[in-house]
């Protein structure tokens, strides 16, 4: 007889929905995590009255709305939209590409004129686009990709946007509309207080041990429970025994200045190459500039972002869902698939280029199936 039912580890979004599902469902959970903090990457903290998102600006959409039911029931969402704005050696353009970008970058005024602007640049792209810099101009045009696109996604993947796959681009909306809505989503928000209390609502009454890391554990941890939940990194699962898969990293340079507006944007986008950063966010605008108590805020919390090719000890944040990748990713899931006591899920545990809303969409689905 284990002591548990389920181990679960990583407790952010995937393994938080996992263990709350569980133990609804009355099995007995435990949930480690090797950070000293809950809620993975979604963790916010609390500085001067201001949510900072720690590991990466969050911001929460979905058109499922089983899944917004669901986190909503932990949280309440204010109305805060993404609307980013880029800034190219000094030039500023709104965010996603629509009237508003077309106007300030070809003075076009109607949605045909901006239509025929477009048209006129991506003929030079003939059938179907092979790479991220084809699908860019196909969708845009060459000046967009040139002043918006291209600089921000090399550095962002630190590859060459012909080395890069046409999907990236295309999670980016093209509208002949004014609207600087970031998201196609029906739904979207910030929760309000931040993400880790939503998480902490979701692990109520359940058993959460930190600075737990289960791989430098496992013989000890495993004995604990009949079932493992793993969301960590597959290839740190199997030892790397297949190689190393590649992942994105990024450095956060956080500051608190004694001023009330910085750069008037949660989200401000640095397009040209020469800026070391790839974006700024600047924390309080998620909850409009108020502290809890809807009082403004006489100070910023700032985080440039640097995006860094993952190496051993950093955080691996984002997959790099190319071919070799995808191929090797291919080995270890059948690897994974032997594990017969081990559930892989989440975003590193299945390799995916996961949003929230899919990330508890897949743990739901994975618990209906688990749990009955
Ligand atoms: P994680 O949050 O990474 O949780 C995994 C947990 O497992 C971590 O806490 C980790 O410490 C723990 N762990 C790993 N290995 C071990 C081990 N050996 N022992 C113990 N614990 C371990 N999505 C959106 O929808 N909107 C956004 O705006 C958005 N912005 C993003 C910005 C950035 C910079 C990044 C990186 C991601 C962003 N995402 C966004 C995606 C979002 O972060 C993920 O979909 C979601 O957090 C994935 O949840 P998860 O549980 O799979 O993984
Ligand atoms: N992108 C860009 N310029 C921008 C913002 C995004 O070229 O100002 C590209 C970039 O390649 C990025 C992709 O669009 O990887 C998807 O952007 P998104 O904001 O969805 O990326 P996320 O950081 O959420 O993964």
């Amino acid at each position: 007889m284990y002591e548990y039912d389920y181990l679960i580890v990583g407790s952010g979004l995937y393994g938080a929905v996992f263990a709350h599902e569980a133990k609804k469902a009355g099995k007995s959970v435990l949930v480690i995590d090797k950070r000293p903090n809950i809620a993975g990457n979604v963790y916010t903290e609390e500085v001067e009255g201001i949510n900072v998102h720690k590991y990466g600006a969050h911001i929460f959409h979905t058109n499922n709305k089983k899944v917004w039911d669901y986190v909503t029931k932990f949280a309440e969402f204010n109305r805060f939209t993404n609307s980013p704005v880029a800034n190219y050696k000094g030039e500023l353009y709104s965010l996603p590409f629509n009237m508003y970008t077309f106007n300030k970058m070809w003075g076009v005024v109607t949605p045909e004129e901006a239509a025929a602007k477009i048209e006129e640049q991506r003929r030079e792209i003939t059938g179907e686009p092979k790479n991220l810099e084809e699908q860019a101009i196909s969708l845009v045009g060459r000046d967009i990709y040139e002043k918006l696109i291209k600089g921000y996604t090399e550095k962002q993947w630190g590859r060459d946007c012909k080395e890069l796959p046409a999907f990236i681009i295309k999670r980016l909306p093209v509208r002949l509309t004014f609207d600087n809505n970031y998201f196609n989503a029906l739904y979207q928000g910030i929760p309000v207080g931040g993400y880790t209390g939503m998480v902490a609502n979701m692990l109520e009454g359940i058993e959460v041990r930190l600075n737990t890391d289960y791989l430098e554990n496992k013989a000890e941890l495993d004995a604990l429970a009949d079932k493992v939940v793993y969301t960590g990194p597959v290839d740190a699962y199997f030892g790397f025994s297949l190689g190393t898969l590649e992942y994105r990293s990024v450095r956060f340079e956080n500051e608190l200045l004694d001023k009330p507006n910085f750069q008037g944007n949660a989200a401000v986008n640095y397009t040209d190459r020469e800026t070391p950063w790839t974006r700024i966010i600047e924390h309080k605008w998620f909850e409009f500039g108020k502290d809890r108590n809807g009082n403004d805020l006489p100070k910023t919390v700032i985080s440039r972002e640097y995006s860094s090719e993952w190496k051993p000890g950093d955080e691996p944040y984002y997959p790099v869902n190319d071919e070799k990748n995808g191929a090797l990713y291919a080995q270890y899931k059948k690897l994974a698939e032997g594990e017969k006591n081990v559930i892989f899920g989440g975003r590193l545990g299945e390799y995916k280029y996961y949003d929230m809303d899919a990330v508890i969409a897949a743990a739901l689905d994975m618990a209906e199936k688990e749990l009955g």
